[in-house]
């Protein structure tokens, strides 16, 4: 399938420092590199950037970028998930949380003490997507990009990926027509953002497989409620959570490997891609990252 996009799509690109490569006559030179220039999350003020350079493959036929071939892996058959055993807690928490409408999930969510991060959050974060129609009901999206937890400055505004990650994701998603925000009555248009972890941990550190497990009912209600036809997961956790039932040893497999391929969470296609901030400090994998929303935008318009 090829893949448009408009002149405003391709300066996004061009924002991004990704260079895609675009369909060139026969007689043009085959491409040489391409630069592609990031910044080192960790100081306020980056020094310059260095270049690198990535070989491009010669171009396609009719893509103008090499997309990941989709593989579809099925749903397995019903079998233990490795989950862990909080998550199943016989207390009936994780049924209630199943029940919920979306204002009762956004009501238990702000709430919500079942780890110990809520002695430590400033603000939970819910997620963010477009205005709903009616409050009652969880906006219209088509795309649901799930992350890891949130960070000093998502702790402070109750909102996912703000900062210099959350303006790198904007961009990659605005590359493909998709915004946070959205447009009233174009769900293939607006993607909802979530956090697996709905209160940040101390300093950053990564998540407790606990905590995980005690917010994991908070995403799959958000996920069943959403309905959205494709899941990008960014970040090793993220891809975790939401593969740890369909992929034998996800845990010990490197975000790397699971990458190029299309699995399923509850019936919803995923695709696995590196998180914003990682792609900061990476220079040569906004290019894979790139290669992943093609993937992820190629199996939406295949549905
Ligand atoms: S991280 Fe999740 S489970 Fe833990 S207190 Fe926050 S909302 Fe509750």
């Amino acid at each position: 399938m090829a893949l448009n996009l408009d002149a405003r799509q391709r300066a996004m690109l061009e924002e991004m420092r990704v260079r895609v490569w675009w369909p060139q006559p026969a007689a043009q030179p085959q491409p040489a590199a391409v630069p592609v220039q990031g910044s080192n999350q960790a100081p306020a003020d980056p020094p310059p950037a260095p270049v690198l350079r990535v070989a491009e493959p010669p171009p396609p036929p009719r893509v103008p970028i090499a997309v990941p071939v989709a593989v579809v892996v099925p749903e397995p058959a019903p079998a233990p998930a490795p989950v862990p055993a909080a998550a199943v807690a016989p207390d009936g928490r994780a049924d209630a949380i199943a029940a919920m409408d979306w204002p009762a999930l956004q009501h238990a969510v702000a709430g919500c003490q079942a780890c110990k991060l809520c002695g430590t959050r400033r603000n939970t974060v819910f997620g963010v997507g477009p205005a709903a129609a009616d409050p009652a009901t969880p906006p219209h999206v088509d795309w649901l990009v799930v992350g890891e937890a949130p960070g000093e400055q998502e702790d402070l505004r109750g909102e996912p990926f703000v900062g210099p990650a959350g303006k790198l994701l904007d961009n990659m998603l605005r590359a493909v027509g998709v915004s946070r925000h959205g447009e009233a009555g174009a769900p293939q248009r607006a993607a909802f953002i979530v956090n697996v972890l709905k209160c940040r941990p101390p300093g950053n550190r990564n998540p407790a497989l606990e905590e995980i497990a005690q917010c994991e009912p908070f995403l799959k209600r958000q996920i069943a409620l959403l309905r959205p036809r494709i899941i990008l997961a960014v970040g090793r956790f993220a891809v975790q959570s939401l593969l740890a039932g369909s992929v034998p040893n996800v845990h010990a497999t490197p975000l790397g490997r699971l990458r190029g391929k299309v699995y399923r969470y509850e019936g919803v296609p995923v695709v696995v891609s590196y998180h914003p901030a990682y792609l900061l400090r990476s220079l040569p994998e906004k290019a894979k990252a790139w290669a992943d929303l093609c993937l992820a935008l190629e199996t939406l318009q295949a549905q």
